[in-house]
């Protein structure tokens, strides 16, 4: 009687493993930790997962370290203070700045990693917030041109007075970095949160796809609604990230219009992309923010390898017609499908 009573538990207990991942050394595997200003959580599943994670944690410290803005000795602090001289850096730091060139001219320069000094007048960088005046922005502006950034081999220039922070791509380069890693583990079921930016890789472990929330930016303790994907990145770019309210009772957020170095208000408040590369989605989710709603149409359908959702200042949503299938409402809200060859 105590045997059949211990078989039947047991089979309660293993049951939800077997059908999560196959077997015991297959399970899902997790770690939690907080880097680059925000909270992290990977998972992964495979015989090697706990390898795959111990590595993936090392390589988002290292790149921390590489990427900080504040930290003198990281290859941003470097260049940040090598007046105009040429400084050595990692490949990493190479090929993340490269990606952000290739968005600033792609997205006609709305992506622009030279701001940092504009973002530090207006508090950004400390949380000392301030609304700066217009003469100020405009002397700091003056500094604020990615195309005088040059990255090859391993060595970067960059002008005197200009300084950059990698805020609007670090972290979905350091994603696919971890996704690189998950792969030379064979890992072939992960999913990875670096702070609101989601990163899968193939399908959940019992096959099907993964749903990924997508933070209602009017309520942002609730979801507007999921998506479904398999093998892709959810990288959403917000204006209820980070703002402070001003004396003038308006909010003021953290993604500048490199147009005139206030905060960008082009119609959108939130920008989510959905495509294969977490770097170069992160740097478009920032770069369609800032180009507002007709531009980033237009972007969409001149680039061919992405999908976006995007909530208007207005409150509706619009969808482009390749991911409009996956997505699933869980708000009411006007909604329109974007076409490829609607005429805007
Ligand atoms: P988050 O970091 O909140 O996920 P983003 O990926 O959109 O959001 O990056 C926003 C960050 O990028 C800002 O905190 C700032 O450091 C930097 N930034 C702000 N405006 C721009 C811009 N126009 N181009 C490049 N970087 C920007
Ligand atoms: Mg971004």
């Amino acid at each position: 009687m105590k045997n059949k009573y211990m078989k039947v538990l047991s089979g309660i207990c293993v049951m939800p493993l077997l059908t999560a991942c196959g077997n015991r050394a297959d399970t899902m595997q997790s770690a939690d930790l907080f880097a680059m200003d925000t909270y992290m959580s990977i998972k992964a599943c495979g015989p090697e997962a706990d390898a795959a994670l111990a590595e993936a944690e090392a390589k988002i410290r290292v790149l921390e370290q590489t990427f900080s803005v504040t930290d003198e000795a990281s290859d941003i602090g470097k260049i940040n203070r090598a007046d105009g001289q040429p400084v050595a850096v990692s490949a990493d730091t190479v090929s993340v700045l490269q990606t952000a060139q290739k968005m600033n001219r792609e997205s006609g320069g709305a992506l622009c990693i030279s701001l940092y000094p504009v973002l530090r007048a207006w508090g950004f960088t400390t949380g000392e917030y301030r609304i700066p005046a217009a003469d100020e922005i405009k002397a700091l502006l003056r500094n604020a041109d990615d195309t005088q950034i040059f990255a090859e081999g391993r060595t970067v220039r960059c002008p005197a007075d200009t300084e950059i922070d990698l805020g609007a791509v670090a972290k979905g380069y350091t994603g696919d970095a971890v996704m690189e890693i998950m792969q030379a583990h064979g890992i072939s079921s992960a999913i990875i949160n670096l702070g609101g930016n989601v990163q899968t890789r193939g399908s959940r472990p019992d096959g099907t796809a993964w749903t990924v929330g997508i933070t209602d930016p009017f309520a942002p303790d609730s979801l507007i609604g999921t998506v479904s994907v398999t093998d892709r990145a959810v990288i959403t770019s917000g204006n209820y990230e980070r703002y402070f309210t001003g004396e003038d009772g308006r909010r003021y957020w953290h993604i500048l219009d490199p147009a005139d170095g206030c905060p960008a208000d082009n119609g959108l408040v939130s920008v989510t992309v959905i495509g294969g590369s977490g770097a170069e989605c992160d740097a478009l989710s920032t770069a369609l923010f800032v180009e507002g709603t007709q531009q980033a149409a237009e972007h969409w359908r001149r680039s061919g390898d992405f999908e976006m959702i995007l909530v208007t200042s207005d409150g509706e949503l619009l969808l482009t017609e390749g991911i409009a299938a996956d997505y699933t409402a869980k708000k009411e809200m006007p909604c329109r499908v974007v076409q490829r060859d609607e005429k805007p």
